[in-house]
């Protein structure tokens, strides 16, 4: 399955965000965040996180391998993002409905999932 995490809807520090992806691979449960935007199923085994942080999109499929240190240390150390992926804003509601808004023009099968 892909997580389409865009981290410019909830403009947590990293850690903040990194600990809720943490635990939806940990529990299988939905975060009640709102930098977590999707949940596609891709019909592969293994979850494929696509993190949005400002300006940046990284793919970074969680194997086995890494699995245990993205959920306890975060998937950013793994995700090769620039320094300025780490310093966000916090969103006001424009720019919330902005980013949905668009991600559903993108994706018109999308259902927000919540
Ligand atoms: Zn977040």
């Amino acid at each position: 399955m892909r997580v389409i995490i865009n981290r410019n809807l909830c403009g947590h520090p990293p850690f903040a965000c990194e600990q809720c992806f943490g635990e939806f691979l940990r529990t299988g449960a939905y975060p009640d965040r709102s930098c977590i935007m999707d949940v596609v199923e891709d019909a592969k085994p293994e979850v494929t996180a696509v993190i949005t942080s400002g300006v940046h999109t990284r793919e970074l499929v969680i194997t086995d391998d890494i699995r245990e240190e993205v959920i306890y240390d975060g998937y950013m150390k793994f995700a090769d993002f620039p320094d300025d992926a780490y310093e966000i804003q916090m969103p006001d509601g424009n720019q919330i409905r902005k980013i949905i808004r668009e991600y559903q023009e993108q994706h018109p099968q999308a259902e927000q999932g919540k």
